[in-house]
């Protein structure tokens, strides 16, 4: 049996391939990453670029753990990259808020926080209801409409168009063969490989990682796993240069390192990644305005939507093939957020060859077989 050109094939170059395929090669791995290249639909260019823990896990409380360990690793995972590459991209945990223009909105908010943590086997971190003075304390601009917040310490943000160069610097430096325009085709088991046929050819890998976004749930079932997804489509509106004013980072609003200010969090079940629905823009700017008042004068200098990688529950899915040993699947909304357990913690799983049983149990496909059935 010939050796296969790489140990391990992932497809998919976005946030989550990337961030995976680095870490495969810190553990010495010989990778190749596929991806369609710079044309493609990529959730990864259009996001919001939180590193966001409050909220997360309302339903299945595995995923707070995970997105705290996320959060908790990323001023490392961060430093290696600069200590790598020489780039910085720009990661800042000062905590985050959930903004209230009402009291019915605070109250809400406390109630989703309260269930949240009321969970079994949920981790404990800080999360608390902060009013009007006390959130002025930390964000001065805040309008008067803003009747109180949830703050979080977990919470922060980074540039994630920097993130996303840096972690491509970082594993052309570590040797990861990075193809381009090659899309895969089609994937086959044979004589214990995968042959992954592209649309450059055929590349062969003793393991494979999907990574490939949305696109998993037509990659998986080739490799006998499953990734039910339900995509949805966000928009983001980005305002002119500002002095900074925004020290901490809203869920729906937040300056970036470059002082422009960023607005979205909106959901719209389109798949059309080149359109844009003016009506949203013009609500979320409203908000905006309403939550900080600065903002009434300031230009919009672009918008737009990109296409969150969302599976059928919210969650992330990661698993192994048992019909085809080697083969692996990862997709995730908060890819930025994960982006620190994908290189430290899950590609060290591939690269050993099987995923950790307290991941695959929470996080496997087959919880949707069991959703179905009750
Ligand atoms: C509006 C919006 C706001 C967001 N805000 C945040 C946030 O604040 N914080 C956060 O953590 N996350 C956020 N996200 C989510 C985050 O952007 C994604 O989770 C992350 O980018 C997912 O990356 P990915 O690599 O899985 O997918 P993508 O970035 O979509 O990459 C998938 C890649 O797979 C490739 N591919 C597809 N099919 C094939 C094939 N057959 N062969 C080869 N390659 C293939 C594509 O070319 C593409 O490059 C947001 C997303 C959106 C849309």
């Amino acid at each position: 049996m010939a050796a296969s050109d790489y140990d391990v094939a992932v497809v998919g170059g976005g946030l989550v391939g990337a961030a995976t395929a680095w870490g495969l090669a810190r553990e010495g791995c010989r990778v190749a990453l596929l991806d369609e290249g710079d044309r493609a639909v990529r959730a990864s260019r259009g996001n919001f670029a939180l590193v966001w823990v409050q909220s997360k896990g309302l339903g299945l409380a595995a995923y707070a753990g995970w997105t705290v360990r996320s959060s908790n690793a990323w001023a490392d995972f961060a430093a290696t990259l600069k200590e790598e590459t020489g780039l910085d991209v720009c990661f800042q945990r000062p905590g985050g808020f959930h903004l209230a223009l009402s009291e019915r909105e605070l109250e809400a908010r406390a109630t989703t926080l309260k269930r949240l943590h009321n969970q079994p086997g949920i981790v404990d971190y800080k999360t608390e209801i902060l009013d009007h003075s006390q959130v002025a304390k930390m964000l001065p601009d805040i309008g008067r409409e803003v009747v109180g917040a949830s703050y979080c310490p977990l919470d922060g943000h980074v540039n994630s168009l920097r993130l996303f160069r840096t972690l491509h610097t970082a594993i052309h430096a570590r040797g990861v063969k990075y193809l381009p325009s090659h899309r895969v085709e089609n994937i086959v088991r044979e004589e214990g490989e995968f042959r992954l046929t592209t649309t450059q050819g055929e590349v062969r890998a003793g393991r494979v990682a999907l990574a490939a976004g949305n696109a998993n749930m037509r990659l998986a079932p080739m490799v006998g796993l499953e990734a039910p997804m339900k995509p949805e489509r966000g928009q983001i509106v980005v305002t002119e240069r500002l002095r900074p004013f925004l020290h901490h980072p809203v869920v729906t609003l937040r300056q970036t390192d470059e002082g422009t200010v960023m607005i979205g969090d909106s959901k719209e079940e389109s798949l059309d990644p080149t359109g844009l629905t003016l009506g949203v823009s013009a609500t979320e700017a409203e908000r905006a305005v309403r939550q900080f008042p600065l903002l009434a004068n300031v230009n919009v200098v672009r918008t737009w939507s990109a296409i969150r990688v969302m599976t059928q529950d919210g969650f992330p899915i990661y698993d192994e093939s048992e019909t085809h040993p080697g083969a692996f699947v990862l997709c995730c909304h908060s890819g930025v957020t994960l982006a620190a357990n994908h290189a430290l913690t899950v590609a060290p799983m591939i690269a050993r060859g099987a995923l950790d049983k307290t991941l695959v149990a929470p996080f496997s496909a087959r919880r949707f077989h069991v959703q179905e059935a009750g």
